[in-house]
């Protein structure tokens, strides 16, 4: 296939040398000049999509991808496939579908789970939304620059299922960070503490997979000085991106909002900006009930 790749990033780069491995021809842009492994870059978004089978997009918010799509549906052939992978609000997730739509160009929403590692070994999780004839068109790139794809419905499905993803684990890691953080002043052993907790019934992926305290668990940022991992930002992008949806949609969601405004002030106000998400552990044992 052709693939016109645009947003050659930290998370696009790899995923564009991937297909390029597998022996995809793709041609990528990217505003700040940046190009990836086996990929032919061009001057132009025009140049880079209007001879592709499938256009990747890998871009850093809606409004972004917005402008992008103004350019490029337009410029490429009736009936390819417009693939945007990157984390956006769903209304431009939906705009951007129905640009595709008058333009005669299937488009699937498909953000991803699993961070650079995950892009760079292939192995990213991709939640789809868009018709049945437009996942099948993207299906086989997901295969190669992931090991699951999951077709969650009509377009917005993706973004969607992301969010709602995310705001469990934001708040689950907030969760689990408190209670460590109480442990600690009630004086019980952190490894006791996992040892019942990961066998128990507030066990949880940030528990059991991805640790928040130091020297328990398996290897996980905390581990590591608290380095990313998963940023403290990019969790609160994607919490915000809930709380929009939420508004949109009249949907209570009080943990949700309150998991927001921690990482909010965490990132914005405190040292959490750079750090791995479960900093919030060293930020509570500072902490008193009154801060
Ligand atoms: P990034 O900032 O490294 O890459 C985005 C790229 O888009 C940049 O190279 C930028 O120059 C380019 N770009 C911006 N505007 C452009 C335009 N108009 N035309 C062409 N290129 C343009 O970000 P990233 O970490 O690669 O993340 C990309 C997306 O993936 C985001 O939506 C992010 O939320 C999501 N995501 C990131 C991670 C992660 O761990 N980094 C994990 C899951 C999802």
């Amino acid at each position: 296939m052709i693939i016109g790749f645009i947003g050659l990033g930290n998370m696009g780069a790899p995923m564009a040398a991937n297909l390029a491995t597998a022996g995809h021809d793709v041609i990528g842009f990217d505003v700040a000049g940046t190009s990836a492994r086996g990929v032919q870059n061009v001057g132009n978004i025009t140049d880079a999509v209007k001879d592709a089978d499938a256009v990747i997009t890998m871009l850093p918010n809606g409004a972004i991808l917005r402008a992008v799509a103004d350019d490029i549906l337009p410029a490429m052939k009736k009936g390819a496939v417009h693939i945007d992978c990157s984390t956006v609000d769903v209304d431009s997730a939906r705009a951007a579908g129905d640009a595709a739509n008058k333009h005669g160009i299937l488009s699937v929403d498909a953000p991803v789970s699993g961070g650079v590692g995950g892009a760079e070994n292939g192995t990213l999780t991709f939640m789809a939304g868009g018709s049945a004839d437009a996942f099948a068109l993207a299906a086989p790139l997901f295969e190669i620059m992931g090991q699951k794809a999951v077709h969650c419905g009509d377009i917005g499905a993706g973004q969607s299922a992301k969010i709602c993803n995310n705001m469990i684990l934001g708040i689950t890691m907030i969760g689990t960070c408190e209670a460590f953080a109480l442990a600690d002043k009630l004086g019980l052993d952190r490894q006791k503490m996992f040892d019942v907790v990961s066998t128990s019934s507030g066990y949880s992926w940030t528990m059991n997979a991805y640790c928040p305290a130091p020297g328990v668990g398996p290897t996980s940022p905390a581990d590591n000085d608290y380095k990313p991992g998963f940023a403290a930002e990019l969790m609160l992008k994607d919490l915000r991106l809930s709380q929009q949806a939420a508004q949109a949609s009249d949907a209570a969601t009080p943990m949700g909002q309150a998991a927001t405004e921690l990482y909010e002030q965490f990132v914005e106000q405190e040292d959490g900006m750079g750090r791995d998400f479960s900093a919030m552990l060293p930020r509570f044992e500072k902490l008193g009930r009154n801060g």
